[in-house]
Order: structure tokens, then sequence, then C-alpha cells
């Protein structure tokens, strides 16, 4: 299969919280935006995560957060994506 030019929504929900960091390639960047132009329900989520994420990071100010914290944080985020 060669689809590598457009993301569905699953490829897109694994790459957010990438993609929220800026830890994609220009390119996966690039194809997850394109996706979130056209996909309300990944748009959603993408204002829903940048903005927890955010928020979190506005609570932590200049302290760097662990990287186990960040994990847990995320792996919460997961669950609740999931659960719900
Ligand atoms: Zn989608």
């Amino acid at each position: 299969m060669n689809e590598s030019h457009q993301y569905d929504c699953q490829a897109v929900f694994r790459r957010l919280d990438d993609f929220l960091d800026r830890e994609l390639t220009p390119e996966e960047m690039t194809l997850v935006q394109a996706h979130l132009d056209i996909c309300e329900v990944c748009a959603r989520e993408q204002r829903f995560e940048s903005t927890v994420l955010a928020s979190i990071r506005a609570k932590l100010g200049q302290v760097r957060a662990p990287q186990a914290l960040l994990d847990r944080i995320r792996l919460v985020l997961d669950q609740e994506r999931r659960g719900v």
C-alpha cells in the first residue's frame, strides 16, 4: 500500500503528541495538518490536547517537567481518548 501522501485518523492520532511538540519531520507536519484541515474529529482532538498541554506548561512555569511525568500525562490522555 502506498498511502504515504495522506494520513487517516489513526495515523494522525498516533502522531498528535509529536505534532504538538513539533517533533515530526516537516513532511509529517504537513500531512497531519492537511488531515486536521479536513477532519473535524481530529481537529477537535488536536485543539483539546494543545489546550491541555498549554495549561500544564503554564502551571509548571519555568520548571522543566520530567519526561516520566509527561509520559504519564500522555498515557492518561490516551486512556481518556479510548475510554469515552
Ligand atoms: Zn481524522
